[in-house]
């Protein structure tokens, strides 16, 4: 359904200078599939999420939508295009208007398109908002009057109002409480079940996308640098980051024995001059002079099934998890 093929995103700045947010990914999205994209704060996820809405055009690489490449699209060529992807905000807050009643804002992007659903729109209104988990009479009021985790559910309905192919969901519950996020992914997860719809599910640690995505992508700087089915990704990772990144999922959201901490040395390095050869490398407990000069493609190792694809001169074994791998002491927390 979505390919994305060397896709970059550069930023241009002052004095030449650019951000590369996006670097060069490729990843796909088949149809009702939902694929999670993790990493920290600043590697690019957002940008990708963008991308692939088409909200922002790319610098080089192509977004293949149902085998099109809409990457370039005119304004006009992506009104059709703009009903089938839509988008869920990290901020419940700032992406409602806050003047609108919540009926308002979800009958809006069918009026837009001019939908005319069967029994009227206040009808479809209702429906939606009975389909999130929201009272059907709350029809007139404002998003001040709802909780955080209630707010959020609007914008799904919104997202949902015409009924899409694909939603990027961007850090979705982020912003909620712990207590609100599992019932806000639930709610997600059945939507993707019943109505088939294709995610792009993006967090910034492992433990959400974990209950949600059939596969998940892990992002470092613009590139990513594993991906693979979800039971391959948590049972068998390779790639030291995806480890780091494991290794700060509560234990109780794991199987297995508890594992030890690894706590990444430093910031993430500017995307503005990322590090040669594997990006990682600065912050790596493994990296040698071959990580400084080669990038690593990303690539199926021996010992991994199909599709589970890593980016790294010395993988972990399979089977390791964070509590087997030798780190340098000052790594340690
Ligand atoms: P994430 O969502 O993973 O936190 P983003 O995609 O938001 O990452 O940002 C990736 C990088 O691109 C960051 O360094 C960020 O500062 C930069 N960036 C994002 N948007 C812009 C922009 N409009 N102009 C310049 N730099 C940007
Ligand atoms: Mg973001």
């Amino acid at each position: 359904m979505l390919e994305l093929v060397g896709l970059a995103k550069h930023y241009p700045m002052r004095g030449g200078l650019r951000v590369r947010a996006v670097d060069g990914i490729d990843l796909s999205i088949g149809q009702g599939e939902s694929v999670g994209l993790v990493g920290e704060s600043g590697c690019g996820k957002s940008t990708t999420g963008r991308l692939v809405a088409r909200l922002q055009e790319p610098t080089a690489g192509h977004i293949l939508y149902r085998g099109q490449d809409i990457g370039h699209w005119t304004r006009r060529q992506l009104r059709p295009i703009r009903t089938e992807i839509q988008m869920i905000f990290q901020d419940p807050y700032a992406s409602l208007n806050p003047r609108h009643t919540v009926g308002t804002i979800i009958r809006g992007p069918m009026e837009v398109n001019g939908l005319k659903p069967p029994g009227g729109l206040e009808h479809r209104v209702k429906e939606l908002l009975e389909i999130v988990g929201l009272n059907p009479e709350h029809y007139n009021r404002f998003p001040h009057e709802f909780s955080g985790g209630q707010r959020q559910r609007v914008g799904i309905a919104r997202a949902l109002a015409l009924q899409p192919a694909l939603i990027v969901a961007d850090e979705p519950v982020s912003a909620l409480d712990v207590s609100i996020q599992a019932q806000v992914v639930n709610l997600l997860q059945g939507l993707q079940r019943e109505m088939g719809i294709a995610f792009l599910f993006i967090a910034h640690d492992l433990a959400v996308v974990r209950h949600f995505s059939q596969r998940v992508a892990v992002m470092y700087l613009g590139k990513i640098v594993e991906v693979a089915d979800r039971y391959s990704l948590y049972g068998r990772p390779r790639h030291p980051y995806t480890h780091a990144l494991l290794s700060a999922v509560p234990d109780a959201d794991l199987d297995g024995p508890p594992r030890e901490r690894i706590r990444l040395a430093g910031d993430v390095p500017s995307p503005i001059n990322p590090p040669s050869g594997c990006r990682f490398r600065t912050r790596c407990w493994k990296a040698q002079d071959r990580c400084a000069t080669e990038e690593p493609a990303l690539v199926q190792l021996p010992d991994n099934p199909d599709g589970h694809l890593t980016a790294c001169h010395f993988p972990e074994d399979p089977g390791t998890r964070g509590a087997d791998v030798v780190l340098d002491p000052a790594l340690r927390r």
